[in-house]
């Protein structure tokens, strides 16, 4: 009896038509388009392209009148970008990013795009995010957490990714993005928020990550998301209209190309800190 395929893309298929159903044909083809990005800049300073989800995310995580915002897994950069415009005058980010590479090009994108004096509050750090609450207990008023995930428009656009596809890279995937919640979350001070958001299309590194974190933590509250805002925020950093319809999901807000004109996909899920029942 031939056996099951186990790898490659009609594993793929099966997998995403088990959860999309009718529409994953739709999805896919929209997934494969291009997309176009949105210009984000400072007077007198390049822009910066990125997903309209991209941007819809960062404006998600209230940081008004934050003074500490860590932005975990920060590179290439788009969304402490974001960050750093909507943040008060005196508030520090710290950007931290693993990969030395891709911290060179985080150091570029910020030097290039950032001016000079919001530049100055911004830290770039080169911290492992699932040990770094270690020393930073309860030390951010705000943490995003972008975090590293399956990718499935990047995965669809290469052959060979796509031939080398399985299922255990999503449950690899979900482990690697707990260990990051479950650090971010440490490091959020009582009453401050947390931004998580993926790429991905797969509940189980979206929703169900976030499901694990309200299992393990008695003060895990999810925030309701305004689209409206969201959206008119968006508007407002990118200077034009922008159309993107974000789909409730059960924690939090899911944008998919083939409804929001080519943007995402894009989960975001915001999360508040509130007093823990077992503090000593
Ligand atoms: N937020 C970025 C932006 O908007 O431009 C994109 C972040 S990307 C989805 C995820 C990043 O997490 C990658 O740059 C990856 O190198 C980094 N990363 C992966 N594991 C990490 C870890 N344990 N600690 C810190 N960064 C990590």
């Amino acid at each position: 009896m031939a056996g099951k395929k186990e790898a490659g893309e009609a594993c793929f298929n099966g997998y995403y038509e088990e959860i999309y159903k009718d529409r994953w044909a739709r999805l896919k083809e929209a997934l494969t388009q291009e997309s176009a990005g949105i210009g984000v800049s400072y007077e007198g300073y390049p822009s910066y392209y990125l997903d309209a989800g991209s941007i819809a995310a960062a404006c998600a995580l209230p940081v008004d009148s934050a003074e500490s915002i860590l932005d975990l897994c920060a590179a290439p950069g788009g969304k402490t970008l974001i960050l750093s415009r909507l943040v008060n005058k005196n508030a520090a980010i710290t950007a931290n990013e693993l990969s030395a590479e891709r911290r060179t090009r985080l150091l570029r994108v910020l030097n290039d795009h950032v001016p000079h004096e919001k530049r100055q509050k911004i830290t770039v750090t080169p911290f492992d995010g699932s040990i770094m609450y270690k020393k930073n207990k309860d030390s951010f008023d705000a943490v995003l957490l972008d975090a590293p995930c399956s990718s499935e428009r990047h995965v669809l656009m290469s052959p060979f990714h796509l031939l080398q596809w399985t299922k255990a890279r999503i449950r690899n995937l979900s482990y690697t993005q707990w260990s990051l919640l479950s650090a971010s979350f440490l490091m959020v001070k009582e009453n401050g928020y947390l931004l998580y958001s993926t790429c991905a299309l797969a509940p189980e590194e979206n929703d169900g990550v976030v499901s694990k974190l309200c299992k393990k933590y008695d003060n895990v509250q999810i925030v309701d998301i305004d689209c409206d805002t969201i959206k008119l925020k968006v508007e407002e950093i990118s200077g034009k209209e922008v159309f993107i319809h974000p789909e409730k999901t059960k924690y939090g807000l899911h944008i998919l190309p083939d409804t929001s004109n080519g943007s995402g996909p894009l989960f975001f899920c915001l999360i508040k800190k509130s007093i823990s029942k077992f503090k000593n």
